[in-house]
């Protein structure tokens, strides 16, 4: 077992390299099927999701877009409460497929609040992919279209998720390891 050490936390490997691959391959054939014809636009959200948007748009077999977003989630008024702004979605997406590219669904809590604001843009539909899900610790649900890992609820980094800035350039998913 070769722990690796990020910041003050060790960390165990958890998915290889290879079978990230291998799923991210068959999730590209899986959505060239779906979308075969419909000229998706793939919504891919920063920090975390780039390393997967990237090598799943890759495998892509059909006319696709990608762009990419930003989502900055603050305190509101009273009335507003928790808001949650996407910066750098300039791209119309009334009556287009779109795709949601999310790393991780821990709690479900960002992309709930998110989510109407892809909505309320009428596109023809809407759809959500993610690397990695944790059922065990949502709390806010809604229907995630194509998961290519589901995993318990535990803290995990690597393949462009981080641990305080680091560990998104490791090519494996590492588990924290509890000792
Ligand atoms: P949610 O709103 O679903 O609770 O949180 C989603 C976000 O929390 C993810 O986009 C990710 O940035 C962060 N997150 C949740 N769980 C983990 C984890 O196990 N590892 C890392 N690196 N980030 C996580
Ligand atoms: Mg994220």
């Amino acid at each position: 077992m070769s722990l690796i050490k990020v910041h003050d936390r060790e960390f165990v490997p958890f998915i290889s390299e290879a079978t990230i691959q291998h799923k991210i391959k068959d999730l590209a054939e899986q959505i060239s099927k779906d979308y075969q014809g419909k000229r998706p636009l793939f919504v891919a959200i920063l920090n975390g999701s780039f390393i997967f948007a990237s090598d799943l748009f890759k495998q892509l077999e059909i006319e696709a877009e990608i762009c990419f977003i930003k989502l900055a989630s603050y305190k509101g008024t009273k009335s507003t409460g928790h808001v949650v702004t996407a910066i750098g979605l300039d791209t119309d997406i009334t009556d287009r497929h779109v795709v949601i590219l999310e790393d991780i669904i821990d709690t479900g809590k960002t992309l709930y609040e998110f989510l109407p604001q892809i909505t309320n843009q009428r596109p023809a539909s809407v759809r959500i992919a993610v690397l990695l899900h944790k059922p065990e610790a949502t709390k806010y649900q809604f229907p995630i279209d194509y998961t290519c890992f589901t995993i318990p609820n535990k803290f995990v980094l690597g393949y462009g998720l981080d641990y305080d800035g680091l560990g998104r350039n490791i090519r494996e998913i590492y588990q924290l390891h509890e000792s």
